[in-house]
């Protein structure tokens, strides 16, 4: 018979190592982390590639400079993570069409404010309604749809890549306007890391070595009741509990990955129905030698194609990893499907012909190629939650709203903060706050004040 623990954490990514944190410093030691893969850090994730350590998952610490200390950017203190300073205000006047014809600033400037003037009529338009989407342009078709390649581009950074300009966003009205983009060896998940040894016990050469947490466990079955949690791995593995805490993203939710017996009410069904997802993958090309334009104003810069998001996003990394002659292209959603589906000499091949649009034919060709593939991936399924615009209150409640004894965490059940790391980080610690509360009063038979953790 398996022995029993208190709380099963499901997904060790920083909300669920977060939230084991919190249970392990409030006296809850009886804990066991479940991870389907053989790492933790979930969607902050570096891989090596072209001599540097680049991120295919998130990447930028976003919100930093106001009022309010972004809690992440805490973390990254801490640890004193590599960052650098990402400054957006320029690619509107780093605009190429083909033949390497870059579009006049004062015409780009002008389309990008037109472009911004009626997204914000279009967001007045569709209040009160509940189909807007985070990128609500994909949503209701615009009154007026951008026609030119110049205003496909625009409209494709403004509600894909940069939102803020058209919506009030949480995040950077409370923590600041700036962005930082880790450019570190550790990668960004080394924040993750870090809280998993404040609180599991490490071997000398700082791994960690707990069989508190498990890997290579993918949870497929939770059986429940008022008693407590059973809960079924891929590899036949049986774990008690008295409560669980699943903070697998909204997209393995929508799957069929993990059964609930009994199964789900529906309110909770339909509210996880309700999510939309994003899809971003991130593609890294590595060169012998640098041919684009350098220097932080030129950092970032569009494509102006005429099929909306293809090949649109490019960043330079001679910012964050000086020589190293590494560029990285964006995508979103229908395009991101799409390249996910193909060889990667296919992807390369595109892209290759994009640059050469843009650079002209006797640019070297990419001798190296890194894709991400989050929606293929059966343990994410998106890169984050996109949330409908105007009823977002409710669906958040229902999403992390507990279901007996299983409670709910990760960046989808934040709901000021859903799509970011610091949501993420935040919902750990609110969800195991709660499961504290309720497991005291269970404990006492009344309410215990929880003292700030
Ligand atoms: P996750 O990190 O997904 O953790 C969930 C864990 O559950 C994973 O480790 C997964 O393997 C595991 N799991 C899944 N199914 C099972 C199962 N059946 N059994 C056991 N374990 C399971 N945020 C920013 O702030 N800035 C950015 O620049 C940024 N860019 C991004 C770019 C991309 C491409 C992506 C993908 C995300 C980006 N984000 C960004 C979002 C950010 O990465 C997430 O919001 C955050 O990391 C989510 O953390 P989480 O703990 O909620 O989920």
């Amino acid at each position: 018979t398996p022995s029993r623990s208190s709380v099963i954490i499901v997904g060790a990514g920083i909300s669920g190592i977060a939230a084991a944190k919190i249970l392990v410093e409030n006296g809850v030691e009886d804990i066991v982390i479940l991870e389907a893969t053989d790492r933790i850090g979930g969607r902050m994730r570096k891989e090596a590639f072209g001599g540097v350590t680049v991120e295919l998952g998130a990447n930028w610490i976003m919100g930093v400079g106001g009022k309010v200390p972004n809690p992440v950017w805490e973390l990254a203190a801490k640890s004193s993570l590599r960052t650098c300073l990402s400054d957006y205000s320029n690619v509107r006047y780093n605009i190429y069409g083909r033949s390497g014809k870059m579009f006049p600033s004062e015409l780009a400037a002008d389309s990008y404010t037109k472009a911004v003037d009626s997204a914000l009529e279009k967001l007045r338009n569709q209040q009160g309604t509940d189909g807007g989407r985070r990128d609500f342009s994909r949503a209701t078709e615009p009154p007026s749809s951008p026609k030119t390649p110049l205003e496909q581009a625009i409209d494709f950074v403004l509600h894909d890549i940069e939102m803020r300009e058209v919506l009030p966003i949480p995040t950077f009205l409370d923590y600041g306007e700036q962005e930082y983009l880790v450019a570190d060896e550790r990668g960004y998940e080394e924040l993750v890391h870090k809280l998993a040894r404040d609180f599991l016990s490490i071997a000398s050469e700082g791994e960690i070595l707990d069989s508190r947490l498990q890997l290579n466990k993918v949870v497929r079955k939770i059986q429940h009741s008022r008693s407590g949690v059973t809960i079924t791995t891929e590899d036949g593995s049986v774990y008690d509990a008295n409560y669980a805490i699943l903070s697998v993203s909204i997209g393995v939710l929508q799957s069929d990955l993990i059964s609930f017996q009994p199964s789900m009410p529906r309110w909770k069904m339909e509210a996880i129905g309700k999510v939309g997802v994003t899809v971003y993958t991130k593609i890294y090309l590595k060169f012998p030698y640098k041919f684009w334009p350098c220097g932080p104003e030129k950092e970032f810069f569009i494509y102006a194609h005429e099929r909306r998001g293809y090949y649109a996003f490019w960043q330079h990394m001679e910012n964050a990893h000086p020589g190293s002659n590494i560029l990285v292209v964006t995508l979103t959603n229908e395009e991101s499907n799409r390249v996910e589906n193909q060889p990667d000499e296919e992807t390369l091949k595109e892209a290759m012909e994009i640059l050469r649009d843009m650079f002209g034919p006797n640019i070297p060709n990419a001798t190296d190629i890194l894709v991400s593939r989050w929606w293929n991936d059966r343990f994410q399924r998106c890169s984050y939650s996109n949330y409908p615009i105007t009823s977002n209150h409710q669906v958040v409640q229902s999403i992390k709203a507990p279901v007996g004894h299983i409670f709910f965490t990760g960046e989808h059940t934040s709901e000021k903060f859903s799509g970011y790391v610091h949501g993420g980080y935040l919902a750990g610690i609110d969800t195991s706050k709660a499961l504290l509360e309720e497991m005291w009063k269970e404990k006492e038979g009344k309410a215990v004040r929880l003292t700030q953790v």
